[in-house]
């Protein structure tokens, strides 16, 4: 930033690149707290950062199974009377099942890769034990792996034998892969509250510069997210008297 105006980007390496004009579309805290080092931080977003609830974080279990399991829905939410107490303290009676029999991309012929997802607002606890503790991290995530396969069993008959390949992320593999505050996946949770409340894509005192994508919009999601970077390419054009055009739009 020089003198009010966004002039460019640093790398990570200390490289720069010049810029026109500068949007981040990257994670909402990092640009406004990190990057902007909260020089710039107006009123709509203090508040929205100090008080909005954010959508949660996920642990994964992906799991990469001998068989078609062609049977089994795609998607379903099975109930257990007796929950799943994950180590951060979170306790669920059901869990997010997906079978992806009908997608060649993620698995060889004849083999199937099964996801099982919980939510969690716990992140910080996961957080913290990867970092203080890798190798509990790494029992925790074992002892999850356990308890998902003797639920699953219930439900798809012996996995002995038939497991070739288990992937788990937790809320610090979300954080170290996106960058995501709180590794929420959404962002901003809609409320009755934040869902009318609209946060502003420019900042004050920074010309030159705009923020877009899921931390701009409370509720988030894929078609906001497109959408931002749209606008935002119009509202360049218009003001650059150029005209705009898309298949989007
Ligand atoms: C499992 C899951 C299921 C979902 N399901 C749905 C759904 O069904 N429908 C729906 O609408 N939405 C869904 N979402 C949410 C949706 O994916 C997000 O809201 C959307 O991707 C947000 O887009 P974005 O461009 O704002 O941010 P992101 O897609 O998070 O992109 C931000 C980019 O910035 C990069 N970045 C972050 N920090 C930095 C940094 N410091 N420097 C450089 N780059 C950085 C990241 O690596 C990333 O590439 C789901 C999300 C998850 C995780």
């Amino acid at each position: 930033m020089e003198d009010g105006v966004a002039k460019g980007v640093t790398l990570r390496g200390g490289e720069h690149v010049d810029a026109d004009y500068v949007i981040s579309a990257a994670d909402g805290h990092t640009t406004l707290f990190g990057m902007l080092e909260g020089k710039y931080l107006s009123k709509p977003y203090q508040k929205a950062y100090e008080s909005y609830p954010l959508f949660p974080s996920s642990i994964m279990v992906a799991l990469g199974l001998k068989g078609d399991y062609s049977g089994y829905p795609h998607e379903s939410s099975p109930y257990f009377k007796e929950p799943i107490i994950l180590f951060d303290g979170s306790s669920h009676n059901r869990f997010n099942l997906n079978v992806y029999h009908y997608d060649p991309t993620l698995a060889p012929k004849g083999k199937t890769l099964i996801t099982v997802m919980f939510n969690t607002w716990e992140g910080e606890k996961w957080q913290q034990l990867a970092t203080d503790n890798p190798k509990q991290y790494e029992e925790e995530k074992s002892k999850l792996t356990k308890e998902v396969l003797a639920r699953l069993e219930k439900i798809i008959g012996p996995l002995e034998d038939k497991v070739e390949m288990v992937d788990v992320s937790t809320p610090h593999s979300v954080i170290r892969y996106t960058g995501n505050w709180q590794g929420s996946f959404e962002g901003f949770a809609p409320t009755k509250a934040t869902l009318s409340k609209s946060l502003p894509k420019t900042l004050p005192g920074l010309k030159h510069f705009a923020m877009i994508g899921q931390w701009t919009t409370p509720g988030g999601g894929l078609p906001t997210a497109a959408k931002d970077g749209l606008d935002i390419a119009k509202k360049l054009c218009k003001e650059h008297g150029k005209p705009f055009t898309s298949k989007l739009s």
